[in-house]
């Protein structure tokens, strides 16, 4: 059996979640699922949703498991994760790249130069390009937004970001180096989604170092490792499931694959913590 048929045969099988629309009356609930229907069909339309490009953002996740299935482009079955939170997101991006793109353009016609560079390509690796969030002129700073909820962000304030928002961040300062521009420090600025005010507002920031270097190097070797698992399913030299899987739960919700079911029913999907 080949690849594209293992996962068209057994992608069938996942089963859709129950939407609990709510609404005054039962015509309203029904509208409720209708308006739920079409955000969520435009948001797996969104281009991010349907890339098979692996970015910056994926490339320092702690499971080989995710990152060789998303080089096979395998089709996403987590029907857990809701695409509320990368809506949040994206609108949040947009809004403050046109913010700080009017910011610039003030601040250049007093100064005769710009304040910050909006959101851009890099390329801290050929074949993983990303877009940048922005770049600060005054402080050499690349700077990454983030949305978080109030876990995310105590888990930030306590323990700085995760492996994979560190590897992110790296890669955007590798990228705008490589562009030839100087980078003092990579900055990530949690903003709160759901609060009536920006007082929640928190930066961590770090100085770049050789030690950072050092350290993308070794992710460099850990994605050229993935992209042999990847090529060998491809291949048929080893299955889906040999590839290691993290036990990160909390990690697990938020990946394409996650599909605790699979564990019992045997179908397309990753069980995360269950062995499989
Ligand atoms: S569900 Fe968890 S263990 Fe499985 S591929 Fe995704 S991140 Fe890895």
């Amino acid at each position: 059996m080949t690849l594209a048929d293992f996962v068209a045969q057994n992608h069938a099988i996942a089963p859709q979640r129950q939407a609990t629309p709510l609404g005054n009356t039962a015509w309203a609930s029904t509208f409720a699922g209708e308006v739920r229907m079409v955000i969520e069909d435009a948001a797996r339309r969104a281009p991010r949703s349907q890339q098979v490009h692996l970015g910056p953002s994926e490339i320092g996740v702690a499971c080989d498991r995710q990152v060789a299935w998303k080089l096979l482009g395998l089709p996403a079955v987590n029907k857990i994760s809701d695409p509320w939170p990368s809506i949040v997101g994206t609108a949040v991006h947009a809004w403050l790249d046109k913010a700080f793109a009017a910011d610039s353009e003030r601040f250049q016609a007093q100064h005769g130069f710009p304040r910050w560079l909006p959101e851009r390509r890099v390329y801290p690796h050929p074949e993983h390009s990303g877009t940048a969030d922005v770049y600060g002129i005054l402080e050499t700073a690349v700077i990454d937004w983030k949305v978080q909820g109030d876990s995310a962000q105590e888990k930030l304030r306590r323990d700085g970001p995760g492996r994979q928002y560190r590897t992110q961040l790296l890669l955007y300062g590798l990228g705008y180096r490589l562009l030839g521009l100087p980078v003092t420090r990579v900055v990530l600025v949690s903003l709160p989604p759901t609060k009536s005010t920006l007082d929640q507002i928190y930066v961590w920031e770090h100085t770049l170092t050789p030690a950072d270097d050092v350290f993308l190097v070794e992710i460099f070797r850990e994605l050229e490792q993935r992209k042999a698992w990847a090529a060998a399913i491809r291949s048929g030299a080893a299955n889906l499931y040999d590839v290691p899987a993290t036990t990160e739960n909390d990690h697990c919700y938020f990946c394409n694959w996650f599909r605790p079911q699979s564990a019992r029913d045997g179908g397309f999907g990753c069980p995360g913590s269950t062995p499989r």
